[in-house]
């Protein structure tokens, strides 16, 4: 009726209708002030107040400790790749100043596209030493595919690095650390110095709010952009334990490497995440969606759900690959709950899958350039509804191709 499609896009990505609706009367008229949120000033005690509840529902939702703080800033996950190196090797020079930069390790697991990237800017900005903790290239057929979270005996951890990094999901590659801590796709936290304030740092930005976060008080960081399960582009978000707020100042007078002010965690945590102009516009829709999570009964709802969705197009992708029309790209276990890649061998089938699906008005199914195929992205805003109709056509194009 409004031309709106389903959206199964990796990012920017499908908000729910209900809250850009509602977004849509605040920009031009936000809380009964008479001004559009994108007019108002970030200081009014109107935008201050939602910008509170925001922190507050994400720290309900998640169960955020009182030991790490909750901020807001701008720059993407890929700021971030750059800004975690920043502030975490001011806080090793801070604890160990004696060091020379080569002794100041960074370990990298490596599980895919964005993990990589992260890891080539820490290899760019220097002032420490990277080191590859795990690749999960080693363990696919052609050694350069990531397609499954590497097992627990191939990890490799420094002694006291700078930092220890990893991406919960790999959005490109679809490949996610399972959250089930006996699985042995898991994030290997038993191979961590426990009862260490250990530099853990991890991307969450494509599943950040689809279900809980394991172990989270461990962490030193944990970041994401909005625009996937939350909101639109120009928000980040980041979880930051206190004793990884550091006066990064203080260490550049030890030699570390400047950090530029809005970087800094410091600044972010000194100002209430207000130093400067924060992206009014995507943390008023973002605070929508929180609001909505949090009457909607909270986490586990989503995160049930997401697995149904998940569960259903596994079923369906399965039932392609027996019959040899589908093949999934990603070894079981290793499966993205947001991201499921898949392949459609034979001359010219994918782009009739695809073009197949936009007829039904099911859009953004296109692989990342980068790697080619199908991925269908089942982010928070995505119903059952919509996967059981992307379900219904995924086993009607299998039965037409046979
Ligand atoms: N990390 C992950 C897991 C991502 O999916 C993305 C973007 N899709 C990024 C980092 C980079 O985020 P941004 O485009 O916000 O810099």
């Amino acid at each position: 009726s409004d031309g709106r499609v389903i959206n199964f896009g990796a990012g920017p990505s499908a908000l729910p209708t209900d809250v850009l609706e509602e977004a849509n009367k605040g920009l031009l008229n936000f809380q009964g002030t008479g001004i559009g949120i994108a007019e108002i000033s970030h200081r009014s005690k109107e935008f201050t107040a939602f910008l509170n509840e925001a922190e507050s529902h994400i720290r309900t939702l998640l169960e955020v400790p009182s030991t790490h703080k909750i901020l807001f800033t701008q720059g993407g996950g890929s700021g971030q790749f750059s800004a975690v190196v920043l502030n975490l090797l001011a806080r090793h020079r801070l604890l160990h100043p004696q060091l020379k930069d080569e002794e100041r390790v960074m370990d990298y697991v490596v599980t895919g596209s964005w993990s990589k990237k992260a890891m080539q800017e820490a290899g760019r900005l220097g002032g420490g030493r990277v080191n590859i903790a795990a690749d999960a290239r080693r363990y696919s057929n052609d050694g350069k595919a990531f397609n499954s979270v590497p097992p627990h005996d191939d990890y490799a951890f420094s002694a006291d690095p700078a930092l220890i990094y990893y991406c919960e999901n790999e959005t490109v590659d679809g490949v996610q650390f399972s959250d089930d801590l006996s699985s042995p796709a898991s994030f290997p936290f038993e191979k961590l110095t426990q009862g260490a304030l250990l530099p853990l740092v991890a991307d969450y930005s494509s599943s950040f709010l689809s279900r809980p976060i394991p172990r989270l008080a461990d962490h030193a960081v944990v970041f994401a952009g909005a625009q996937k399960n939350l909101g639109p582009a120009g928000l980040t978000i980041l979880i930051v334990r206190q004793d990884c707020i550091v006066d990064v100042d203080a260490a550049a007078k030890l030699g570390a490497t400047p950090v530029p002010i809005t970087l800094s965690y410091k600044t972010l945590a000194d100002h209430s995440s207000l130093y400067n102009t924060p992206s009014v516009l995507p943390i008023y829709i973002a605070g929508l969606v929180l609001r909505k999570m949090s009457d909607g009964g909270g986490l586990q709802v989503y995160a049930q759900s997401n697995r149904q969705k998940f569960e259903k197009i596994v079923a369906a992708l399965k039932n392609g690959e027996e019959k040899d029309v589908f093949k999934a790209k990603v070894k079981d276990g290793s499966v993205s709950w947001m991201n499921i890649v898949f392949d459609v061998p034979g001359e010219g089938r994918q782009q009739k899958f695809l073009d197949g699906a936009d007829k039904r008005g099911m859009k953004g199914l296109a692989g990342h350039r980068s790697v080619g195929g199908v991925r269908v992205s089942l982010y928070n805003a995505i119903t059952q509804q919509d996967t059981d109709k992307l379900v219904g056509y995924m086993n009607e194009f299998v039965a037409d191709t046979v």
